[in-house]
């Protein structure tokens, strides 16, 4: 399915954004979108180095003061429910298990009145000993990533031989009643790409929602290629040599996966759901709800932004909660349209997926 706007897709910063109307409280854009879902990155660093998101060797790590610390986070959090009507909270990265206050945060942000949903994307290594103790902190949701259950293709993407322990984190959400926990899955031309299936088998399996997300060109070594990507139509006829896949016809309600019913190829066995994320080639710019903040406390209005509002210099300078939000207003007001992604002239944003947050 395809969602247009009925507008030219243009991605980056208009030369003149115009000014905001005063008195809508909430964060919405010059396209009449409204944010409504907070994603805060906790740091840019990772313990792994997924091809698609990190360089071999690492990037330029922010020092531990420049990031959001816990009470910052709370702070902006409570902003973003109390004055900015944002419902879900979603914490991500970079690794946001490799954060020791984690716990701590979770707390802080599931006191809030309203209270948010809160999520968390995260790699699992260390979910092991951490799952229940997320659960009691308020963590409602858990996506965990998961390309392959093959221990050689698992090192061949993420180049660290750590596929047990993602096993042993998932385990536990789900033992800890994180349940479904989702599974999200990119798949590489030439990796994995022939292992859609059997993700999906071994994900039905176990009760998890797999979920599979088209690779978009946030790498830090700019190897992605629109012409061999793994394409939504193209998981989905991989899907259905194997499964009956039937669209689901709850209303997707901002969310970005198109979900499928899975039967068995008999049509005779209800299995569970899958989620295919088309994120570039059927563009849900449209409905976009979300609204970023990264380890650093900048606002970003779009994962493929080229501009960022500072939060976090303001908010120790000693800007006021008002202040605060009319930033962050501002900041969304300017969203682009869409990601741009087939209009010529693209440009690569800077920042990785793991230094913007996913
Ligand atoms: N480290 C955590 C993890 O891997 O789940 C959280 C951060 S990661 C950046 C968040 C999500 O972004 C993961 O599901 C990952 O697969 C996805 N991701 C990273 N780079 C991507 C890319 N270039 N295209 C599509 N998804 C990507
Ligand atoms: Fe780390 Fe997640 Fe990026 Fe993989 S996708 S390198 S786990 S931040």
């Amino acid at each position: 399915m395809s969602i247009s706007l009925g507008m030219p897709a243009l991605a980056g910063r208009p030369a003149d954004v115009g000014p905001r109307p005063n008195g809508d409280p909430s964060l919405v854009d010059r396209w009449g979108r409204i944010a409504t879902d907070l994603r805060i990155s906790l740091t840019d660093r990772c313990n792994l180095r997924c091809t698609y998101c990190m360089p071999a060797a690492g990037l330029p790590f922010q020092p531990p003061s420049q990031l959001l610390q816990a009470d910052e986070i709370a702070r902006l959090a409570t902003i973003a429910v109390r004055q900015l009507g944002v419902r879900q909270v979603r914490f991500t990265g970079g690794e946001p298990l490799l954060r020791k206050d984690l716990v701590e945060i979770i707390a802080a942000v599931s006191a809030l009145e309203p209270r948010p949903e809160i999520s968390l994307t995260t790699n699992a290594i260390g979910l092991a000993s951490r799952a229940s103790a997320l659960r009691a902190a308020g963590l409602d949701r858990i996506n965990v990533s998961l390309d392959t259950v093959h221990a050689a293709t698992f090192l061949e993407i993420s180049r660290r031989p750590f596929l047990e322990r993602v096993l042993a984190g998932i385990d536990a959400a789900a033992d800890a009643g994180l349940t479904p926990v989702k599974i999200n899955a990119v798949l590489l031309r030439g990796v994995n790409d022939r292992q859609a299936a059997e993700l999906l088998d071994w994900s039905l399996t176990r009760g998890h929602q797999l979920r599979f997300i088209e690779q978009m060109p946030l790498d830090a070594d700019h190897s992605w290629d629109r012409a061999t990507m793994v394409t939504a139509a193209e998981v989905r006829e991989q899907l259905q040599e194997h499964y009956e896949l039937v669209p689901d016809d709850e209303p997707r309600d901002g969310a970005p996966a198109e979900l499928f019913r899975v039967f068995s190829r008999d049509g005779s066995e209800f299995l569970g759901l899958v989620g295919i994320i088309a994120s570039v080639t059927e563009s849900f710019c449209a409905d976009c709800r979300r609204t970023r903040l990264t380890s650093e406390g900048a606002v970003r209005s779009c994962l493929f932004s080229h501009a960022e509002v500072d939060l976090l210099g303001p908010l120790r300078a000693g800007a006021s909660d008002d202040e605060l939000a009319a930033l962050w207003r501002d900041a969304m007001w300017a969203k682009p349209v869409g990601h741009g992604l087939d209009a010529g002239g693209f440009v690569q944003p800077e920042r990785t997926m793991s230094a913007i947050g996913g």
